[in-house]
């Protein structure tokens, strides 16, 4: 059966694009002075109006140096208030912007940038190097690499130095316009997902799933010029993006910015700052359920966190709230829903569930031969709506593999209760995640076959207290070839970035189990890993 939203659909002006929901026209007058970002480390402060001024300047100068309609724009830094002004910049000139994670190393960020077809970077200082590499290999000459901050590093034009050069061209900015088929059809963002399997890939985010999706949080958080988050999570990942900075900016809240993850930053910056609403994912919340310095800070003005991005433990859930006083609560989605398909409502948050259907979204819950099950049974749940991607980029066979008849399969297992609250209950697709964050086994056993020593080679999560998942690999060596547990996880080491490594060990096998097709039977070496662990 088809389970529909209990909300009312969403309804807004087919004629925004994201960024015009924010500041086309006008930002309301008593936003204008209001801090939209704040650095939570230095304190340097943009106001909404500063904000909207930087956006414009920065889009003029990147019209003056040929950034048109179309052309991708990738950003390579860890969180930084100028985050937005890229991005917004960028839309302004109906560019799309592809967001990587710092942490890649040079060849992650070059497959990023070579399938993308990005044609200008915007780097942090500190990957600079990686960025230049990464660049080269992707043909991108070195001057259209340009670095966050203030000043120029090199020959490379800081962003403030391009908003100094782009205030006296701002006269001549075009207005990019879009007609409502276009909002549906127009890129805005290509964030990296495997989605349910292989590789990572674009996925076509269309501005219309953008603004569905901020309209849909809307039914969930009732969030407005008085609340103040913390931009913790990272901003190159859709949730942040779409939840602290679209949907923060469209509503009129602050965001205090933290460049990487520390628990005691940012608790500090909880009290100075007095947030309001937490966007967290599950290891923050353990953080702050167990943590014995959590006690010395002054939270009170917390008045919800809300978890997404994997699953948060009951017992954590419970002490999170037990401890604090601060009501927590599950979201669902997926890079591919632009995020979010389910949440708690504040009025009736169920420990444990990822919560009902977002407005506009429907459901279904699937079984392996495509049969639509009911109320309390478990199978493969898909989803539809005005949030769902446009599909992968340059990828069809994907596109049709995940999105069938217009119902995006998510990969994840699910049931649902009579009150329509949603519950995850396992994962079908490849995927790992490491602290929410997204590990492709194709990706690692890609790495591993290429390593002289091995004939084949699987990669599966094996289940953490304090990570969610960390990845473990099943290894067939070559016969009479030797290599150590060691050897390889540092190989893998060497090739990725950190939250890849094989965390999980290294164990050897005589042969990686496969289907009669050759697709490798996870399943399987998951029973065989819990086995283990069991008897350890
Ligand atoms: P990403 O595209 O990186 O956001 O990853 C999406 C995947 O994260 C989903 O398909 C789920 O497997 C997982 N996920 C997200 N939120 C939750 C949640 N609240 N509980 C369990 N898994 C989740």
């Amino acid at each position: 059966m088809v389970f529909n939203s209990s909300f009312p659909p969403i309804h807004y002006q087919p004629s925004d694009t994201f960024s015009a929901v924010f500041f086309n026209g006008n930002i309301p007058k008593e936003r204008i002075n209001k801090p939209a970002l704040i650095d939570g480390v230095t304190n340097e402060q943009y106001t909404y109006g500063q904000l909207l001024t930087k956006i414009t300047s920065l889009a003029a100068y990147l019209h003056s140096i040929g950034v048109k309609r179309g052309d991708v724009i990738a950003i390579y830094s860890p969180n930084h208030i100028q985050y937005p002004v890229v991005i917004y910049a960028a839309v302004k000139l109906g560019a799309v912007v592809t967001t990587a994670n710092p942490n890649y190393l040079a060849s992650e960020f070059a497959y990023q940038l070579q399938d993308s077809g990005a044609k200008f970077i915007f780097s942090h200082d500190s990957v600079l190097q990686n960025a230049l590499e990464a660049g080269s290999q992707a043909k991108i000459p070195k001057s259209k690499v340009f670095v966050f901050g203030s000043k120029k590093v090199g020959s490379h034009l800081s962003i403030d130095d391009m908003v100094g050069l782009g205030a006296s061209k701002v006269q001549s900015l075009p207005v990019v316009k879009y007609t409502p088929r276009q909002l549906k059809e127009d890129t805005a963002y290509l964030c990296y997902s495997s989605g349910t399997t292989g590789r990572s890939k674009g996925v076509m985010t269309t501005h219309d799933n953008l603004v569905s999706n901020i309209h849909q949080l809307y039914a969930f958080e009732k969030m407005d010029e008085k609340d103040t988050t913390i931009g913790v999570l990272p901003f190159y990942h859709i949730y942040a993006l779409n939840i602290y900075l679209h949907f923060g900016l469209w509503r009129g809240t602050t965001i205090v910015v933290q460049s990487k993850f520390d628990l005691v930053a940012f608790l500090g910056m909880i009290e100075t700052y007095k947030v309001t609403i937490l966007f967290i994912v599950p290891p923050i919340a353990i953080g702050m359920a167990k943590h014995p310095i959590v006690s010395k800070y002054n939270l009170s003005s917390v008045k919800f966190a809300m978890s997404g991005a994997a699953p948060l433990g009951n017992e954590v859930s419970e002490e999170f709230t037990k401890r604090l006083g601060i009501p927590i609560k599950q979201g669902y989605g997926m890079t591919e829903t632009s995020p979010v398909t389910h949440s708690n409502p504040m009025d009736k948050i169920v420990t444990g569930s990822i919560g009902v259907l977002a407005p506009s979204v429907q459901a279904k819950l699937v079984d392996p031969d495509g049969n639509e099950l009911g109320y309390d049974q478990e199978g493969e749940l898909c989803v539809r709506g005005p949030n769902i991607m446009k599909g992968y980029l340059n990828n069809e066979k994907a596109t049709k593999e995940t999105i069938i008849n217009g119902w995006l399969h998510t990969g994840d297992v699910a049931r649902v209760n009579k009150d329509g609250y949603f519950f995850i209950v396992d994962r079908i697709k490849e995927l790992i995640k490491y602290k929410g964050l997204q590990v492709v086994p194709a990706e690692l056993e890609s790495y591993l076959l290429g390593h002289p020593a091995i004939a084949d080679a699987a990669v599966i999560p094996r289940p953490d207290a304090n990570a969610g998942e960390i990845p473990k690999a099943y290894v067939v060596l070559k016969p009479g070839a030797k290599a150590t547990e060691l050897e390889i996880q540092q190989y893998i080491e060497s090739k990725t970035s950190y939250h890849k490594w094989l965390r999980g060990g290294v164990e050897f096998i005589n042969e990686i189990p496969k289907s009669a097709a050759g697709k490798i039977l996870r399943r399987i070496l998951r029973d065989m890993d819990k086995k283990n662990l069991a008897k350890a």
